[in-house]
C-alpha cells in the first residue's frame, strides 16, 4: 500500500518533494532532537490524489490520516475532541518550495463547546481558552467556510467599544463566551450551517481547504512569477498546538540567524510576549527586537540562541526560524533557508566561507544573479540635503522615486501603463502581491520587519519601509498625512529602504558601487570561470563603468549611437541628402573627428583591452525625422507659407524620407548592405578608428580593436567590406606613418551566416553571434511587433516557455550559435567567438554559451558582475556532472 502520511519521526530534510519544505523540515529537526511540537504531514502525493478524484480524499490517505493522528494521541496523551485532556492542532500548508504567506493556516483545531470548558480547567485560564476559541472560530469560518473575516473583526469591534475596550487584552472571559456566542450567529446566518462541532469533522475539512488553497488566486500569482510548476501540489503538516499567549511567561516570534538585509552574524527578528503564532507576521501589534528576549527570558534566549546556531550549523545555511515559548518552555515550530536580500546573500555567503562553513564553490553557487540587480541599481545621492518627511524601519534595501498609490489594483493598472509608483498602503496582504509587483517600492505604517510587506519586498528586490506609525493614511481621501503636511495620490514621493526615510518629490540617484565582500565573491568567481565577460558600450562612460565592473573588454560598441548625438545628426541628416558625391564627402569629412574621439575615450578607458567596434547597422531612415510629423509640417506650410524656403526644405526631406522608407526596415537595406551600397560611409567609419589608433599610439597608450562587419549573410558580402575596410587602414598608416594590429570580423546574426560559417569563417578573424537579430530572424519574429502584440499570450499559454528575446533559445537560434561555432572553428580551429545580444547578460543563456564553446559573453555594463558569477557557476555546473 503506498504511504501518503508520514510521522515527524519517519521524514528527513531530503524528502522534500514528498513532505514540502516545511514537512521535510519539522522531521530533520525531530530527527535531531529538537523541541519541535509532535505532529505529521500529508504528503504532496495525496494532493495530486485529491485533485486526480476531483476533489476527494481518497479512503486510503482517509484511514493514514486516522491511524496517524492515533499515533500522535497516543505520543501526547491528549485526545482530539477529548473534554478532559483535549489535543489540539494546526494545519498548515507546505509546498515543496516556500511560498510565504500564499496559503492559508489553521490554528487550535479541535475547539469545540466542550473542550473549551476542558482547555479552561486544564490551563486554569478561562480568558485563555475562550480567546483561543473565538480565534479558532474566526479562522476556520475565513478559511475553510469562506465567511468574510470583516464580519468578525466588525462585531469585535463594536463590542469593544460597546464595552468601553481599547484594546483586546482588555476583554474578560465572558467577554469573549459572548463574542463567541456573536462569532457563531455569524456562521449560522452565512453559512446557514451550525459551526462544525466535531473535531474530526473540522480536520477534513481543513485539509481538503489547504489542498484546495494551493489552487487559489494568490498562490497562482505568486507561482507564476517564481516559475513555480504548477504541478507540484502542497503538503499538510498537522502539528500538535503550543500557545503563546497562556500569559507573561509566553510568547512568540520568528527570527534570522544573520540579518536578512545586511546579512550581520547576529540574530536578527522579533516576538511578542502573551501572543499567538499569527500575531508577528500579521503586524498588527509592533513586536519587540529580539535582542531585548535575552532581558525578559535569559534562559530561553540562551536556549533559543543555541538552537539558532545548531540549526545554521546543521543546514549550512542561515535559516528563518518560528518559535514559541509555553509557560517558560521553548518550541521551535519551523525552520527554514531564509530569504534575503542580494547583499546580505553576498556577505552571508563570504562570511561562511571565511568561518570555514561552505567552500568557495559553494558560496558562488548560492548567489542568484538575478538577484544581483539589486546592487548594481542606483541609490540616493549622499551629497543631496533630503528634506526627510518621515523615517520607519527600513525593511527592504534600496532607493525608489514614484508618484503614491494607495491600492494594489491601481498600482497595478499605472504600473502597466509604464509610470512608476510606491503603493502605500496600512498593511499588505497577500491579495496584494500584483500591486507590489508593479511598484518601484512599498511603504506601510503598521507592521514590523518581518511582516507580510517586509518579506514580500525582500523576496523581490524592492525598496520597503514598514512601521512608518507617523504616516496617517485616509483611503477614502486618498491621501496620507504627516504632521500638517498631506500627500495625495499621484503626488511623487522618493524613498531609501536602506535608512527607513520617506521624502518628497524626486531626489537624486547615484550610481551603485560593488562592497569589500561583493568584489572578494566575484574574484573567487573570476578564479572559476572560464567564459569571458565583456561588456555593449557605446560611449566613453559607459566603457569607463564596464572597466570598473570588470569588464575583460568591450564586446559591441554600437556606431550608430554617436551619430544620434543632437549637435550630430544634422550633418548625419546632410549626409543622407546628399546629392552628390562632394556634398556627401563634406559632411561624411566633418562627422570624422566627432567619431575619432569618440573612440579615442573608449579606447582609452579600456587600457589595452580588446574593444569590438561594429561598423553602422540600422536603416538611414532611423536618423531622419518621422514620415507622419513631416508630413503634417508640410501641410501646414503649404497653407500658411507656401512661398517660404522652409517648405521647400521639409518638402526635400519627406521626398527622401519617402525613398528611404521600407516595408521591413528590419530585414532591409541595414548593415553590410549600407556598407556594399554607401562604401564611404564605412570608410569613414573604418578611418575614425584607425585615426584614433595612431593617436593613441603615439602617446603610448595600448590599444586592441576589433572591427565588425554586421548582418553579413553571404561570405561575399564579408570580403568586400574586408577589402574597404584594410583599404582604409593602409591610407591612414601611410598618413601617419604608424602602423597598427587590428582583426575583422562579423557578427552572425542571419541563418545564412551561421549555416555557412565555414565559408565566413575564411573572412573572419572573430564571430560574434547576435542573438538579438538571430532570433528575430530564426522565429520570422520581428521583437517591437512579437513583444507588443503576440510574445505575451505566447508565454501564458505555454507556446513558448519564455520570450525568446530575454532567455535564449536552445533548442533553435542556440543549435544555429552551436553550428556557426561548430563550422567556423572547422575553417579557423582558434577562431574566437562571443555573444552580443541581450541574452549574453541572462544567466541560463550565459551557461549555455558556456557549454558552446563560446570564449566570451557580452552585456550591458550594469550587468557584467552579473555576468561573472553566472559563468562562473556555468564552470562549476559542468565540473560537477
Ligand atoms: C544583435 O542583433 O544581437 C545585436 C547585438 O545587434 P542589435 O541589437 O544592435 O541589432
Ligand atoms: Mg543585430
Amino acid at each position: 500500500m503506498k504511504k501518503f502520511v508520514y510521522l515527524f519521526n519517519e521524514g528527513n530534510s531530503g524528502m522534500k518533494d514528498l513532505l514540502g519544505g516545511k514537512g521535510a523540515n519539522l522531521a530533520e529537526m525531530t530527527k535531531i532532537g529538537l523541541p519541535v511540537p509532535y505532529g505529521f504531514t500529508i504528503s504532496t502525493e495525496a494532493c495530486n490524489a485529491y485533485y486526480e478524484a476531483e476533489k476527494a480524499i481518497s479512503p486510503e490517505v482517509h484511514d493514514q490520516i486516522l491511524q496517524a493522528l492515533t499515533a500522535l494521541e497516543e505520543k501526547t496523551g491528549k485526545r482530539l475532541g477529548d473534554p478532559n485532556n483535549p489535543l489540539l492542532v494546526s494545519v498548515r500548508s507546505g509546498a515543496v518550495f516556500s511560498m510565504p504567506g500564499m496559503m492559508d493556516t489553521i490554528l487550535n483545531l479541535g475547539m469545540n463547546d466542550q473542550t473549551v470548558e476542558g482547555m479552561a480547567r486544564l490551563t486554569n485560564n478561562p480568558r485563555f481558552a475562550y480567546d483561543s476559541y473565538r480565534r479558532f472560530i474566526q479562522m476556520f469560518a475565513d478559511v475553510v467556510l469562506e465567511v468574510d473575516i470583516f464580519f468578525f473583526e466588525q462585531l469585535l469591534e463594536e463590542y469593544r467599544e460597546q464595552k468601553g475596550y481599547n484594546s483586546d487584552p482588555e476583554l474578560t472571559a465572558e467577554d469573549w463566551q459572548e463574542v463567541i456566542q456573536g462569532y457563531k450567529n455569524i456562521v449560522r446566518k452565512r453559512t446557514k450551517k451550525e459551526f462544525p462541532q466535531d473535531p474530526k469533522e473540522q480536520l477534513f475539512l481543513s485539509i481538503n481547504s489547504v489542498f484546495d488553497s494551493w489552487n487559489n488566486q494568490r498562490a497562482i500569482v505568486y507561482r507564476r512569477l517564481h516559475k513555480i510548476p504548477q504541478h507540484l501540489g502542497t503538503a499538510v503538516n498537522i502539528q500538535t498546538m503550543v500557545f503563546g499567549n497562556m500569559g507573561d511567561d509566553s510568547g512568540t516570534g520568528v527570527a534570522f540567524t544573520r540579518n536578512p538585509s545586511t546579512g550581520e552574524p547576529l540574530l536578527y527578528g522579533e516576538y511578542l510576549i502573551n501572543a499567538q503564532g499569527e500575531d508577528v507576521v500579521a503586524g498588527i501589534r509592533t513586536p519587540l527586537p529580539i535582542h531585548t528576549l535575552q532581558r525578559e527570558m535569559p534562559e530561553i534566549y540562551k536556549q533559543f540562541s543555541e538552537t539558532c546556531q545548531r540549526l545554521e550549523h546543521h543546514y549550512l545555511d542561515m535559516q528563518d526560524i518560528e518559535f514559541t515559548v509555553e509557560r517558560g518552555k521553548l518550541f521551535i515550530l519551523q525552520t527554514r533557508t531564509g530569504k534575503r536580500t542580494a547583499q546580505a546573500a553576498i556577505r552571508i555567503a563570504v562570511d561562511m566561507v571565511e568561518e570555514g562553513l561552505i567552500d568557495k564553490k559553494t558560496a558562488i553557487l548560492r548567489i542568484d544573479p538575478d538577484q544581483l540587480n539589486q546592487l548594481l541599481h542606483r541609490r540616493i545621492d549622499d551629497t543631496i540635503e533630503r528634506k526627510q518627511l518621515t523615517k520607519g524601519l527600513p525593511a527592504s534595501p534600496g532607493a525608489a522615486t514614484g508618484q503614491v498609490v494607495f491600492d494594489a489594483d491601481e498600482a497595478e493598472a499605472l504600473g502597466n501603463e509604464g509610470k512608476k509608483v510606491i503603493l502605500v498602503r496600512p498593511e499588505t496582504t497577500p491579495d496584494d502581491i500584483h500591486g507590489i509587483v508593479a511598484s518601484q517600492g512599498v511603504v506601510t505604517s503598521r507592521g514590523g520587519m518581518t511582516s507580510h510587506a517586509a518579506v514580500v519586498a525582500r523576496g523581490m528586490g524592492k525598496p520597503c519601509i514598514c512601521g512608518c506609525e507617523e504616516v496617517k493614511i485616509d483611503l477614502n481621501a486618498l491621501q496620507f498625512s504627516i504632521g500638517e503636511t498631506v500627500i495625495n495620490q499621484g503626488d511623487t514621493i522618493t524613498i531609501d529602504g536602506s535608512t527607513g526615510e520617506i521624502m518628497y518629490g524626486e531626489i537624486p540617484m547615484v550610481d551603485p558601487q560593488l562592497s569589500d565582500e561583493f568584489q572578494l565573491l566575484l574574484k573567487w568567481a573570476d578564479e572559476e570561470r572560464k567564459l569571458g565577460v565583456r561588456a555593449n558600450a557605446d560611449n566613453p562612460i559607459d566603457a569607463q563603468k564596464a572597466f570598473e565592473f570588470g569588464a575583460g573588454g568591450i564586446g559591441l560598441c554600437r556606431t550608430e549611437h554617436m551619430f544620434m548625438d543632437s549637435k550630430r545628426i544634422p550633418i548625419v541628416q546632410r549626409m543622407i541628402l546628399a546629392e552628390n558625391d562632394a556634398e556627401r564627402s563634406e559632411a561624411l569629412a566633418q562627422l570624422l573627428p566627432m567619431q575619432q574621439s569618440d573612440f579615442e575615450g573608449i579606447f582609452e578607458a579600456m587600457q589595452g583591452l580588446p574593444v569590438t567596434i561594429r561598423l553602422l547597422d540600422p536603416p538611414l531612415h532611423e536618423f531622419l525625422p518621422n514620415k507622419d510629423e513631416l508630413l503634417v509640417e508640410v501641410t501646414k506650410l503649404q497653407i500658411t507659407d507656401p512661398t517660404s524656403r522652409q517648405l521647400l526644405e521639409k518638402e526635400k526631406l519627406l521626398k527622401k524620407v519617402r525613398q528611404l522608407e521600407e516595408f521591413n526596415p528590419m530585414l532591409g537595406l541595414r548593415g553590410c548592405r549600407l556598407g556594399i551600397i554607401y562604401p564611404e560611409i564605412y570608410e569613414m567609419q573604418a578611418k575614425a578608428i584607425f585615426f584614433a589608433i595612431a593617436k593613441l599610439d603615439k602617446k603610448g597608450i595600448d590599444v586592441n580593436p576589433e572591427i565588425m562587419i554586421p548582418l553579413v549573410g553571404h561570405v561575399n558580402e564579408l570580403k568586400e567590406m574586408r577589402e574597404l575596410v584594410i583599404n582604409a587602414s593602409l591610407q591612414v598608416q601611410e598618413i601617419t606613418g604608424i602602423n597598427f594590429n587590428y582583426l575583422i570580423g562579423t557578427m552572425i546574426e542571419i541563418p545564412r551566416a551561421a549555416l555557412t560559417a565555414d565559408e565566413i569563417a575564411k573572412e573572419a578573424d572573430f564571430f560574434s553571434f547576435g542573438t538579438n537579430d538571430l532570433t528575430q530572424t530564426t522565429f520570422g519574429f520581428s521583437r517591437d511587433d512579437a513583444e507588443g502584440k503576440f510574445l505575451q499570450t505566447y508565454i501564458e499559454k505555454k507556446v513558448l516557455p519564455d520570450n525568446p528575446f530575454a532567455v535564449l533559445d536552445r533548442e533553435g537560434v542556440g543549435k544555429l550559435v552551436e553550428t556557426g561555432v561548430n563550422l567556423g572553428r572547422q575553417t579557423k580551429p582558434n577562431l574566437k567567438t562571443g555573444i552580443c545580444g541581450e541574452h549574453g547578460g541572462e544567466k541560463q543563456s550565459i551557461k549555455f554559451c558556456y557549454n558552446a564553446g563560446l570564449d566570451y559573453v557580452s552585456c550591458s555594463p550594469y550587468r557584467v558582475p552579473l555576468a561573472r558569477l553566472a559563468a562562473a557557476q556555468a564552470t562549476i555546473l559542468k565540473e560537477q556532472v
